[in-house]
């Protein structure tokens, strides 16, 4: 069963799937909902995916960790987003942002989660973030050897940005997962160097003056773009696609290494908003179910409500639509 909460602007589901599997007695919940305010019917005892870091999914965390026994909590394999992930605890549990204290999360023993790993043995597939961090940045450069990162770092003092150079060079992750520390640590390295190799390379050229605008765009993957989206493989044969806010370029990254993303229940991504789904996505998709959790608002820069209209024609072309706050058995 998957139980659709209705928690406003914001995603909350929890799965208890009964189909033999490690969420049939301790259920999984993807995501949160936006606030401290969480879904009465969550149980004591259970699982907890973040598929990303923004505060609709999130927000709901602090309380779930205050009142709930929570066995493992998924996170995204993605370090700009485990640092986000990190600074919403710490904000929450008054750790100071400047100086981030990395044991709030370590103390959560956190599972990242990327392509090709599983949530539980046998039914879950994860789809997205990309585990290999030269996926997460562009072609701009190829060389990412101990002399290229020293010529990045010469660059960027150039532009009056002092980098501590040993910390950056012999980058030690901070988070501590139990099993995965050797793998998790030697990526998040790469990911370190290629960061700093990629905003050296894209601020060349680039006036002094609008160092910022540039640096805020260089990160690859936004949160949305980072999010978890995985399947869960029922043993009825009913694949459901789980998508958190991922988009297009996402979708497109899956359809053209010949991911199979057909699913009979599909969470619609990111609310409903129209640049996250297009008809040759839900094609390949073919769902029979499409869920959206919404509060029908305009959000942030965006003059369309959630869901879009474009968005609710498409589905109702294709699909049979279940509104949010009913409950879905299988
Ligand atoms: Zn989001
Ligand atoms: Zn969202």
């Amino acid at each position: 069963m998957l139980t659709v909460f209705n928690v406003g602007q914001g995603d909350c589901f929890l799965l208890s799937p009964n189909s033999g599997c490690t969420f049939d007695d301790s259920p999984l919940l993807i995501d949160t909902g936006p606030s401290y305010k969480i879904p009465a019917q969550i149980p004591n005892e259970l699982f907890v995916l973040l598929t990303h870091s923004h505060k609709d999914h999130i927000g709901g965390l602090p309380a779930i960790l205050k009142k709930k026994k929570v066995k493992s909590l998924f996170i995204p394999y993605y370090l700009p987003e485990i640092t986000r992930i990190n600074y919403y605890l710490a904000k929450h549990t008054r750790i100071s942002i400047a100086n981030p204290n990395w044991a709030s999360i370590n103390k959560l023993n956190p599972t990242l989660v990327g392509e090709g790993d599983s949530l539980c043995p046998e039914h879950t597939t994860v789809l997205n973030p990309p585990k290999n961090p030269y996926q997460c940045f562009s072609n701009l450069f190829q060389d990412d050897s101990p002399a290229a990162i020293l010529r990045a770092l010469h660059i960027l003092r150039d532009y009056g940005i002092d980098l501590p150079q040993d910390e950056i060079i012999n980058y030690e992750s901070p988070i501590n997962t139990s099993e995965q520390t050797l793998e998790y640590r030697s990526i998040a390295r790469i990911f370190v160097h290629l960061f700093f190799i990629k905003m050296s390379t894209y601020l060349q050229g680039v006036p002094r003056e609008s160092i910022n605008y540039y640096l805020e765009r260089q990160i690859e993957l936004t949160s949305n773009q980072s999010s978890v989206a995985f399947i869960y493989n029922h043993p009825q044969n009913n694949r459901w696609l789980f998508t958190g806010d991922i988009d297009e370029t996402v979708f497109a990254r899956l359809i053209s290494s010949k991911v199979d993303i057909s699913a009979k229940y599909l969470k619609v991504p990111h609310h409903g908003s129209r640049m996250n789904l297009s008809l040759q996505v839900l094609k390949s998709i073919n769902p029979e179910v499409a869920i959206i959790s919404h509060n029908n608002g305009r959000h942030g820069r965006s003059k369309d409500t959630h869901p879009h209209t474009e968005v609710i024609d498409m589905l109702d072309q294709e699909v049979e639509c279940a509104p949010s706050g009913r409950q879905l058995e299988n």
